[in-house]
């Protein structure tokens, strides 16, 4: 992969860090009604509580998974970023073929192929 090609897309990984940054600052925000603590002990005592107080977890456990999600990319973003530095950056860390661009260009953090992504998600069914 060029030179050029490798900028293009540490810019779309840089950019993709930043949104998921502000995202994650935004559910902080809305978190601060309750602290997170005194509300994940409400969850470990869901069960005696009545179904109206479920809803209201089932919302908060939500905004928990998308922000362990949205870790788990910022996680996969920072190691695309060190293998652009060492010049891996594009190849499947499975079969080590050359992922496609139009797959980098959607999800440029990806370290498998299409074919191996497919293989990966169907071991965990
Ligand atoms: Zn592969």
């Amino acid at each position: 992969m060029g030179k050029k090609e490798l900028e293009k897309y540490q810019e779309l990984l840089i950019k993709e860090k930043e949104r998921i940054l502000e995202d994650i600052e935004g559910l902080e925000e809305n978190n601060k009604s309750g602290s997170i603590q005194d509300r994940t002990g409400d969850i470990s005592r869901m069960s005696t509580h009545p179904a109206d107080r479920v809803a209201d977890s089932m919302e908060l456990e939500q905004s928990y998974s998308i922000a362990t999600m949205e870790g788990e990319i910022l996680y996969l973003i920072d190691e695309a970023l060190s293998r652009i530095k060492v010049g891996s950056f594009g190849k499947c860390m499975v079969c080590g073929k050359k992922i496609a661009e139009k797959r980098l260009e959607a999800i440029p953090y990806t370290k498998l192929c299409l074919d191996c992504q497919r293989d990966a998600e169907s071991e965990e069914v």
